[in-house]
């Protein structure tokens, strides 16, 4: 039967309910044995630890928490001596009977539920290859019916409305079509548009019609319409797939095979039902021995493996499959509530996969169980047939959503044809979402984009394909809004979805929002790429406004583009000529006013229009992958300048600003080394100048690549401080050697007299011990102000600006 189910989640739901009560009279009894015998706190404790997790899959938040709280205290208290440990964790054991209580006192139906809607609004994206159509005026219906056969291989499209019929088959070409007979209360309705495509002689289809009703006329009328099969509802999904093969020819498709091993039967049940509900052929197992049993018997395509259990816990249990030759293969999925490093890295290591975090939520249980089985199918198959031409994994791993191949596939199709509509390409990058990754781990940034994707696909129109682009872009490939207004209702539809979309992580709950780019199709003389490549510039224009989220590519952007072309091109041919010099700003010890140092900054000496600043050439270099030809250039004159200026006063240091791309990137670093060696230079005598954002963006290679400046011996300024996030924690693990505080502060504080944020600014620093450099001091009384703080060290134009060696060397600088 095609399962009702949220009376199914009801049931289970109840029945859990009664498990609670069962829980509480054992929770009692173990309390009051627990004054004589303290070997039954750590059972309470790990009945604890289940409530948690069980309470919170179930949906009871509090009853979880209040267990969470519970199991911590225990665990805290594991090394107090009985007389102590009882009294301090007696609140928190009362705390968790007290919600125990009022829940199995509660009526069931009382506690609000939302899994069964969950997972009856999941939608599968499938990769596998026998469309049928469904027509159907009872959405939820068809859509719980494609899902179900969606999970079977098939690609299930569903129409609405009856005379849509002919269209739909027309942009869909089934090879079989499932027709509701009543629609809207007429209840030959389906009959009737079917006899009439069969007059106007539409090509042979099977056709499978389905009643809530069922009678003689309907029956006749089925038989008269053509139709080669009547269903009555609520169906019989597997008699209805095997109608279908025996229509199609097929070899029978079988369901997805999951075992799922738990030692909590309540999670078991729910995990069960909701994979059994998609059409899932589930197997579960409370403890490993008998997940080694089922194996054999089974042969499941993924097992889904809880780690925390007694006896042999899911680790074990993976390696124990994995000695088995036969089973050394099969996709292992793990999933647990608290899990260390060690233990993700040991399941990453079994799994070659990520790690599911429980109480897993349906729709990501689904998404990645999904993702995961056809994968293994594929590969398999593809064993087997020795690659058949086009059965490349189209399929983001991670979210279950098609890759960027799909859409470029998909939208070159569109576009060969003319199309009705607007056509559009939308692009979505997640804002900060490097530094999600980096605060919180790529585990809870894994979520983040799941969840953005599941989020996404609930809202997304009939006509359009969601598709995830890299780390954190999502693009929409959408068509048939009637015009851009409609398109641009849409499209803030989807920026509010991801605004909406709050990710709860251990340490609390981050919020979402998005930059968008969209390009719309003008004519068929447009290509996917080229529509492709108008987004990311609209994108790109999004990204770099402060207030703008959406983004439309036009002709604005066009001239642009083409500037930005043009620019592009005169910049690479102005490297290839080098063109780009280091102007040079003296930087002055605050107590003397005496050079100690001097920053290098690039300019272009450009043949036409003369010496022209950054702003003007490094955001282009940046975002078309030049800068590192810049450093390098900069790195080849700055060096051998120093080596020079030693000759006057070997003391002095030279600066040099360094881009988020060359941290990524360290190309510099052997150059550097070089020229360092060649001049004979103290390698201390060279600061490297970043900025915490571009730390931040790649936390993992700027670690190393901060590792070896070290050993190389060349010191490490952070630039611009106090304009990023300042997290204190990532201040002490960047270690550097000299703070530069931004001109904004000292600015501020000339415009307000408010002192608070430079004052503290100077002596985090020097609480840290790095010289402070104050920048951009333009007043006599800035400095006076600064000298009283105890900063170390200042430039600006109140005594230098940049300047040409030359220019310098001429003046009475030294
Ligand atoms: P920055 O590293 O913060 O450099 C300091 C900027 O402040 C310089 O602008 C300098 O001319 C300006 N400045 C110095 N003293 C004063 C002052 O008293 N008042 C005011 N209003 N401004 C002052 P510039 O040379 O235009 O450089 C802008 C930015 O471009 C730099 O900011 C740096 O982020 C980047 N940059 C410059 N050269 C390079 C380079 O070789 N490589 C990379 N990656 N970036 C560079
Ligand atoms: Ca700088
Ligand atoms: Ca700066």
């Amino acid at each position: 039967m095609c399962p009702n189910n949220s009376d199914k989640m009801a049931n289970l739901r109840t029945h859990y309910i009664t498990h609670l009560g069962q829980y509480e009279q054992q929770l009692e009894a173990l309390w009051s044995a627990a004054a004589d015998d303290q070997s039954k706190l750590s059972d309470i404790q790990s009945m604890a630890h289940r409530l948690a997790g069980s309470g919170k899959a179930y949906g009871f938040r509090e009853l979880s928490q209040v267990a969470r709280e519970c199991e911590q205290a225990l665990e805290q208290t594991e090394h107090l001596s009985r007389q102590e440990r009882a009294p301090a964790v007696s609140e928190p054991v009362r705390e968790l009977l007290r919600a125990l209580k009022q829940i199995s006192k509660a009526e069931p139906n009382e506690v609000a539920h939302n899994y069964a809607q969950d997972a009856a609004e999941t939608k599968s994206q499938s990769e596998n290859d026998i469309p049928v159509l469904i027509v159907d005026d009872d959405k939820n219906f068809a859509l719980k019916l494609s899902e179900n056969l969606d999970s079977y291989g098939y690609i299930a499209h569903v129409e609405q409305n009856i005379t849509q019929l002919e269209k739909a088959i027309a942009d869909y070409d089934p090879l079989a079509v499932i027709v509701d007979m009543d629609f809207f209360g007429d209840r030959f309705a389906g009959a009737r548009q079917v006899t009439y495509r069969q007059h106007n002689d539409g090509a042979p289809l099977p056709i499978i019609f389905i009643s809530e009703h069922d009678s003689f006329d309907l029956r006749l009328a089925s038989v008269r319409a053509g139709g080669n099969h009547f269903l009555h509802k609520p169906l019989d999904i597997s008699r209805l797939t095997a109608l279908l093969r025996a229509e199609l020819n097929m070899a029978p498709v079988e369901p997805y095979r999951v075992m799922i091993v738990d030692d909590d039967q309540d999670l078991l049940n729910l995990y069960e039902n909701i994979l059994d509900d998609a059409g899932y052929s589930v197997r579960t197992a409370d403890n490993a021995q008998n997940a080694l049993n089922l194996l054999d018997q089974f042969q499941p395509e993924l097992v889904l493996i809880d780690v925390k259990m007694p006896g042999c816990n899911g680790i074990e249990l993976g390696r124990i499959i994995r000695q088995h030759e036969e089973f050394s293969s099969i996709p292992l999925l793990f999933m647990s509530a608290v899990a260390g490093m060690d233990v993700q890295l040991a399941c990453a290591r079994l799994a070659n996969d990520e790690f599911i975090n429980k109480p897993v939520e349906p729709w990501r249980l689904l998404m990645m169980v999904k993702s995961r089985v056809v994968k293994g199918r594929q590969l398999r198959s593809m064993d087997r047939v020795l690659m058949t031409p086009g059965a490349d994994v189209a399929q983001d791993p991670l979210t279950a959503l098609p890759k960027l191949v799909e859409v470029r596939r998909t939208l070159n199709g569109l576009l060969q044809q003319p199309f009705e509509g607007v056509l559009a390409v939308i692009k979505m990058d997640l804002r900060e979402f490097h530094s999600i990754n980096n605060l919180y781990g790529h585990y809870f940034g894994d979520e983040v984009l799941q969840g953005v994707a599941w989020r996404l696909g609930q809202h997304l129109d009939k006509d359009s394909m969601l598709s995830r682009e890299g780390s954190d872009e999502f693009l929409i490939l959408s068509q048939g809004h009637s015009s851009q207004k409609a398109l641009d209702e849409y499209v803030r539809k989807l920026v509010q979805v991801v605004n909406q979309t709050d990710m709860n992580s251990e340490h609390g709950s981050v919020s979402l929002s998005v930059d968008v780019g969209v390009a719309i199709a003008t004519d068929n003389n447009m290509t996917a790429d080229e529509l492709l490549d108008q987004t990311d510039i609209a994108l790109f224009k999004a990204k770099a406004a402060k207030d703008a989220e959406r983004v439309y590519f036009d002709a604005e952007l066009k001239a642009e583009q083409k500037y930005r072309f043009t620019l592009e091109q005169s910049i690479r041919l102005g490297l290839d000529k080098q063109e780009f010099v280091a102007v040079y700003q003296p930087i002055f010890s605050v107590a003397e006013r005496r050079i100690v140092g001097f920053e290098a900054l690039a300019r272009w000496q450009h043949p036409e229009r003369g010496l022209l600043g950054p702003g003007e050439f490094i955001p282009l270099m940046e975002e078309r992958g030049l800068i590192s030809r810049l450093t390098e250039q900069i790195i080849s004159r700055v060096v051998p300048q120093l080596a020079h200026w030693h000759t006057i006063n070997p003391d002095w240091f030279m600066s040099l600003n360094l881009s988020a791309k060359d941290i990524q990137t360290p190309v510099f670093i052997n150059n550097l080394t070089s020229l360092i060696h060649a001049h004979q230079l103290m390698p201390e005598k060279i600061v490297l100048e970043i900025t915490e954002s571009l730390l931040l963006a790649d936390w993992q290679s700027a670690s190393q690549v901060l590792a070896s400046l070290r050993s190389l011996g060349v010191r490490v300024a952070l630039d611009d401080f106090g304009t990023g996030y300042s997290s204190l924690s990532y201040l002490q693990r960047i270690n550097a050697d000299k703070l530069k505080i931004d001109r904004s502060f000292i600015e501020h504080w000339s415009q307000t007299g408010d002192a608070r944020l430079l004052r503290a600014t100077v002596r985090l620093g020097q609480s840290m011990n790095m010289d402070v450099i104050a920048e951009g001091v333009e007043k006599n009384e800035e400095l006076a102000f600064l000298k009283q703080l105890g900063c170390h060290q200042y430039q600006g134009f109140l005594s230098a600006r940049p300047m040409l060696p030359e220019d310098i060397e001429a003046g009475d600088w030294f």
